[in-house]
């Protein structure tokens, strides 16, 4: 046991971390690239007591549907940006929305996250009306939209249409990365704007970023954890960068698990009360990678209820899983997963501590007691 301590150097820099919630931009870095060995483990035990002060031992589920993957933008590293010609374009209408919710429903879960590509042809009109029929239908459950980029006048009518919370990576907080990573058509400034928005429109609000996308350096890292201190998001998601085939970062080296599972620590020690997914990209680089992202502080896992026959073309990235565990139907033997590593699946809606409204209805069974 004795040579997987990390030096007094790092631990006390941890330990820092823990009891002040910060640190200088100079240590945020060393803990982020220390090579002790035990280093992450460390880190990782702090983040994991933090998490469990905040939210015990509670993984919150999500029901993620991948409704459109049309999209106006060229992001460089997304393998649905308009110039990838080889993808298989798909879009679910409101009825088939509504049958992935109602299945979900079934198997638990209490929060549907919407996520597309940026389809012009779901206007405010179409989102609007799906989000209502699914408050309507589901009224004790939470809505998450991310569908990207709008102004904030659309954003207001999905909030008033009952949309709960909203997920807009601001994917670098640098913007000299940002326009590494977009053409320059995209607007650091207008994303930026977004996230200002939505959180001023009272939703709970997650940004993210990609660890290890193309030319990101540990000095653009700490400028994320910065960003994030500032805007106090509800949520971050964060994942590896993943290369797929048939976009302009296709032949670059994929981000680091370990450097994942370091910022997702150091993001539970600044933020306790930030909700904090173990994301696919994280299970797919390593097939512990969704425990592994618990064990570091994550607390929300968000399962695939997409139809089955779309849920292939969804592809963000080479490999992306889609199916056993990271399927919905596979939810028991992802919650006797999650049990194993010491957690419970929980039944409800999962708000930010801070938005906790009290619409669950209690669960008629406990559906996800992960049956051996
Ligand atoms: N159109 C929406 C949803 C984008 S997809 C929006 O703009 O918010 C969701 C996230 O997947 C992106 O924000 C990005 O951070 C991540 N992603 C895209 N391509 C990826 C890749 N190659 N590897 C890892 N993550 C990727």
């Amino acid at each position: 046991m004795a040579e997987k301590t990390p030096g007094s150097v790092f631990t006390e820099t941890a330990d820092r971390l823990e009891r002040e919630g910060d640190l200088s931009d100079g240590e945020l870095a060393f803990l982020l690239q220390c090579a002790d060995p035990g280093a992450g483990e460390y880190l990782a035990a702090k983040a994991r007591a933090a998490r469990e002060r905040v939210y015990g031992k509670d993984v919150y589920l999500r029901g993620l549907i991948e409704f459109t993957n049309f999209c106006k933008n060229d992001c460089y590293y997304c393998g649905i940006r308009r110039s990838n010609k080889k993808a298989e374009r798909y879009r679910l209408g409101e009825e088939e929305i509504l049958s992935c919710c109602a299945m979900g429903y079934g198997l638990g879960f209490r929060t549907f996250v919407l996520q597309g590509g940026d389809d012009p042809y779901f206007t405010d009109e179409r989102i609007v009306s799906i989000v209502r029929a699914i408050k309507k239908q589901h009224p004790g459950c939470a809505v998450t939209l991310s569908v990207g980029e709008r102004e904030k006048e659309s954003f207001q009518r999905f909030f008033d249409a009952g949309a709960d919370r909203y997920l807009l990576r601001h994917e670098t907080a640098t913007e000299s990365h940002y326009r590494r990573l977009h053409p320059g058509e995209m607007s650091f400034e207008h994303r930026l704007r977004c996230l200002r928005d939505l959180k001023e429109i009272g939703f709970q609000t997650g940004c993210g970023m990609m660890i290890g996308s193309p030319g990101q350096t540990p000095e653009h890292l700490v400028a994320d954890l910065r960003f994030i201190q500032g805007f106090r998001p509800e949520m971050v998601g964060i994942g590896p960068f993943i290369p797929h085939r048939d976009t302009p970062f296709g032949e670059e080296e994929p981000g680091s698990a370990e450097t994942t599972l370091r910022m997702l620590s150091v993001i539970r020690l600044l933020l306790p009360e930030v909700l904090l997914p173990a994301t696919t990209a994280l299970g797919t680089l390593d097939p512990r990678g969704r425990e592994k992202g618990l064990e570091a502080g994550a607390n929300v896992v968000m399962p695939n209820l997409s139809p089955a026959d779309v849920r292939g073309k969804y592809l963000l990235y080479d490999n992306k899983l889609c199916t056993g565990e990271e399927a919905a139907e596979g939810v028991r033997r992802l919650s006797l997963r999650i049990e194993r590593a010491g957690y419970r699946a929980a039944v409800s809606r999962g708000d930010h501590i801070g938005f906790e409204k009290a619409e669950t209805p209690a669960p008629e069974k406990d559906i996800l007691k992960a049956q051996p």
